[in-house]
């Protein structure tokens, strides 16, 4: 046997071994599922139901891209039944993750999930000075890239739950046809817009641009929290003149300020256009947002 072959053996066999575990979840019976945040929270609860008890990692109403953990919550991603997060996005969670390796874990971040980073904006050039191998976490604002969330998430619930898998399967189907009329919704909605163009603080909406043949112009970049400099603020002012963008976008989570200083400075609206990264709302949830947002989007870009 070869060396290579040797090492991924035994880097296979504690996979193998804990794969075949069966876990009896929490106390009461149900799985206790343990969420990064809000959106693969949802996705967890619908697929789920009264068969899981789902907690997220960032608190509602806090934005999630720096989320920090305590020692309390990295010890309960450990004890948790199953972790359902999204590689590469809150690094505090992936740091949790590879200590702890928990049994079960449902990463969202897959091949058919995830595009590279800016992948719109730039051209081959510009992408040249940067890392290759940056992603743009927002997916989940593209609801046709939701199903295999959801299909991975019943997966390993049923693994956890075998009584429940047919429940699970159920749910499951229910909640693509939801995200795929959504989609539909979408594409019917967006169809017939004078303007293409839109404006936003945060760049969280790239996955909905490509998907709908929108083009997004981000203030402050992925991060949310990161400061625009005066040229890409100058830049920005060039395109909402040049294209008559009669919208900025901001969202909740995160001070308006930056996209009402420039909006007032150009004369144009600021509306809300939510990235979904977390509740500020208890009475909303994925798809109100994700309609509302689809009406802003209507309205801003004059779609028939
Ligand atoms: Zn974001």
């Amino acid at each position: 046997m070869s060396i290579p072959r040797r090492l991924a053996l035994l880097i296979a066999l504690p996979l193998v071994l804990t794969g075949c575990a069966t876990s009896s979840g929490a106390e009461d019976g149900t799985v206790d599922v343990l969420a990064s945040f809000y959106p693969l929270q949802f996705v967890a609860e619908q697929v789920g139901g009264d068969r899981v008890d789902v907690d997220s990692l960032t608190p509602p109403g806090a934005e999630p891209h720096d989320v920090e953990l305590s020692p309390a919550q990295v010890s309960r991603i450990d004890g948790a039944d199953l972790v359902v997060y999204l590689s590469g996005f809150q690094a505090a969670v992936d740091d949790a993750v590879t200590q702890t390796s928990p049994e079960h874990v449902v990463d969202a971040a897959t091949e058919a999930t995830l595009r590279p980073e800016g992948h719109e904006e730039e051209s081959p050039e510009e992408h040249d000075e940067h890392e290759h191998g940056d992603t743009d976490p927002h997916f989940w604002l593209d609801p046709s890239r939701m199903p295999s969330v959801v299909d991975d998430v019943a997966a390993a619930l049923s693994e956890l739950d075998p009584d429940g898998a047919d429940t699970f399967a159920a749910n499951a189907a229910a909640l693509t046809q939801r995200f795929q009329e959504l989609d539909a919704a979408y594409e019917t909605g967006l169809a017939q817009c004078d303007s293409r163009t839109f404006v936003t603080s945060h760049e969280a909406f790239g996955y909905l641009a490509d998907r709908y043949d929108l083009h997004q112009v981000g203030i402050s970049g992925i991060d949310p929290e990161a400061e625009p400099s005066p040229a890409r603020l100058a830049e920005v002012s060039t395109i909402v003149r040049d294209e008559g963008v009669t919208t900025i976008f901001f969202e909740t989570l995160v001070s308006p300020k930056v996209a009402e200083t420039l909006a007032d400075d150009l004369g144009v609206d600021t509306a809300v256009l939510d990235p979904i990264e977390g509740l500020s709302d208890p009475d909303a949830d994925y798809f109100s947002i994700a309609e509302a947002n689809l009406d802003a989007l209507r309205m801003a870009l004059s779609c028939s």
